[in-house]
């Protein structure tokens, strides 16, 4: 017959034996309450002097002084939520309060290992539920089985054994957020790890937040500057877009981040950068690179390292949206870097795997797209109605040899606006930043594009991609005509000036400036290495002799016909005594 049918054991805690007549009580509620037979048992226990616990198998009444106590604490609060006197109010609560044995659902640990645990009685656990494992530990529930529960565990599993109790909270996972966040290093959680004392919070965010709906949105229509010419002239991204980068190991993914956050000084930009599954060494030279230029007074930076538990890496970046969703919905401009989201998606699958989910195309899970899309879409530029914030997000993904269609950059290549493909050989070859024009693309940022910037960018992706049609065709031949040879030398002035230093931001009007005089063929006669000189004079120049000018295109944010004569006839009068000094040296 059913289980149902069996008799139900329970056991009292205390340190007297119940007496006959609580006894009979204490069966009689439990059978009414269960429908079922009760077997009670008495077992000697220090723990309660003067109150009993009764477990019955899955849920607990609690009737401890520590219980009663915490009963009576809630009542007084209650009260206190009607708005009586002190005294009235405490008088009102003493004389009502009746105390109840309430019942608490425990649950046990069937197995443990990995920062995983198995919960075996705690049916009505909801997916995302925060469990409270004996010695403070939290965890997650993640897997729901009609037998028992996957939980991922949020600290070591050291003090987590088999058999021992789990309670619901009933919250979700959330983190902690407040203002004071700013210029912090903090761990998954929330927790600071610099060393730096206690952050105060204001108030505690879920980590897992629905997306804003279309009517809460906006489109995207102001730039977020990252400062490198090559990125804001052709592939510019908004405030509000998700440009993903992408390329293989050490091609410069993280440097173009941290140049972007170091580029947002003084604009009024909160910027967090997440980072995942990176040795703690290389974050702490990011921070103390960030500190030196300054930027860390408006960057938080959350670290789940490569040390971490999957667990940690898995709830990293939702915790750093989270922090960024609290500025957004005050009104604020936030940029969030994920770096990076494949080994994101490793420390998934890990645990995924551990949990005994079935594995899908390369060992992933089957939901690993919308492990992404859901972190994704919830970056937005809002409508004014609604404060009018944005969150900027650039993930970061690592390629295997250049391969883009692999599962995860196809993923989050699909979830994106846009990405910036950056190549090894570019790199290589001294091309830096190293970004492939004909791969790369920003599919919403032109609408943010400042006037001034789409005039002075004009045709300049077309130029480099006749170019690099060009340098194959005559990659073999030895006698060019003169046309074709003044192309390739124009072409290769062009990637020469899309070269750029790290930590060295341009401002728009320098970028402006420098894409008028280019592909006005200013720089045609300059010898192909001398190019990230003269530009570095010709900028000089123009700040000194043409304030003016670089004040107008500045301030108004528009590039007028005669600004761009302007500026091409200097940058070619500058060029021809540039010419001339070099000969004479
Ligand atoms: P990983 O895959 O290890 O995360 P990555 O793609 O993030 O690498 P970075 O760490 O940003 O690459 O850069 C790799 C190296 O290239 C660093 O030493 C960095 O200083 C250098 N580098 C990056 N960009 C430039 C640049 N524009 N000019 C000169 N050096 C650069
Ligand atoms: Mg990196």
């Amino acid at each position: 017959m059913s289980e149902n049918k069996k008799a139900l054991t329970a056991v009292i805690y205390s340190d007297a034996p119940p007496t006959e007549k609580q006894k009979n009580s204490f069966t009689a509620f439990l059978s009414k309450r269960y429908g079922r037979e009760v077997v009670l048992n008495w077992e000697k226990s220090d723990k309660y002097p003067g109150g009993f616990l009764l477990d019955a198998g899955e849920e607990v009444f609690d009737w401890t002084p520590a219980g009663r106590l915490s009963q009576f604490t809630s009542a007084v609060k209650e009260a206190a939520v009607s708005g009586k006197g002190t005294i009235s109010l405490l008088k009102d609560t003493v004389k009502n309060w009746v105390p109840k044995a309430y019942a608490q659902q425990i649950g046990k640990v069937v197995s443990v290992g990995d920062g995983i645990a198995a919960v075996s009685g705690l049916e009505s656990a909801a997916y995302g539920e925060i469990l409270l494992f004996e010695g403070g530990i939290k965890g997650m529930v993640q897997n729901l089985s009609e037998k028992e529960i996957g939980c991922i565990l949020f600290d070591s599993d050291g003090e987590v054994c088999a058999g021992s109790s789990v309670r619901r909270s009933g919250k979700t996972a959330g983190v902690p957020v407040g203002e004071g966040f700013i210029g912090r290093v903090v761990n998954a959680l929330g927790e600071p790890i610099d060393g730096l004392g206690e952050i105060e919070a204001v108030s505690y965010r879920p980590v897992e937040n629905p997306a804003p709906g279309i009517i809460e949105r906006k489109s995207v229509f102001r730039p977020l500057e990252t400062g490198i010419i090559a990125i804001d002239s052709m592939f510019p991204i908004g405030r509000g877009q998700r440009e993903l980068i992408i390329g293989d190991r050490q091609t410069g993914k993280t440097a173009i981040a941290l140049d972007t956050i170091i580029n947002q000084k003084n604009k009024d930009v909160i910027c967090i950068y997440v980072s995942v599954g990176q040795k703690s060494s290389s974050v702490a030279q990011l921070v103390s690179t960030l500190k030196k230029y300054g930027a860390m007074d408006y960057t938080v930076v959350l670290h789940a390292s490569a040390s971490d538990s999957a667990p940690m890496q898995y709830i990293a970046p939702y915790a750093g949206c989270a922090l960024g969703e609290y500025f957004m919905d005050k009104g604020r401009d936030v940029l969030i870097i994920y770096d990076d989201l494949s080994k994101h998606a490793v420390a998934y699958r890990a645990l995924s795997l551990l949990l005994g989910r079935s594995p899908g195309r390369e060992a992933f899970p089957g939901d690993v797209f919308y492990l992404h899309s859901r972190l994704l879409e919830r970056s937005a530029q809002l409508s004014d109605a609604n404060g009018g914030g944005s969150m900027t997000a650039l993930p970061i993904v690592e390629t295997q040899g250049g391969d883009v269609s692999a599962y995860i950059p196809t993923n989050i290549i699909s979830i994106t606006d846009g990405q910036i493909f950056l190549e090894s050989q570019l790199f290589y070859s001294g091309q830096r930043p190293a970004v492939n024009v004909g791969l790369s693309v920003s599919r919403v940022g032109g609408d943010a594009q400042t006037k001034a910037m789409k005039k002075a960018a004009g045709t300049i992706r077309l130029d480099l991609a006749q170019y690099r049609e060009m340098e194959v065709f005559t990659q073999f031949s030895s006698d060019l005509d003169e046309a074709t040879k003044k192309r390739l030398v124009y072409g290769q002035g062009l990637m020469r000036m899309l070269r750029q230093k790290q930590y060295s931001p341009y401002t728009q009007c320098e970028q402006v400036l420098l894409l008028v005089s280019a592909l006005s063929h200013a720089m045609q006669d300059i010898p192909v290495d001398g190019v990230a000189d003269f530009i570095h004079g010709l900028l000089a120049a123009f700040r000194s002799e043409k304030p003016s000018l670089c004040k107008r295109i500045s301030e108004t944010g528009k590039l007028t016909d005669e600004d761009r004569k302007e500026a091409a006839d200097f940058a070619k009068g500058f060029a021809a005594e540039y010419a001339v000094r070099e000969e004479l040296l």
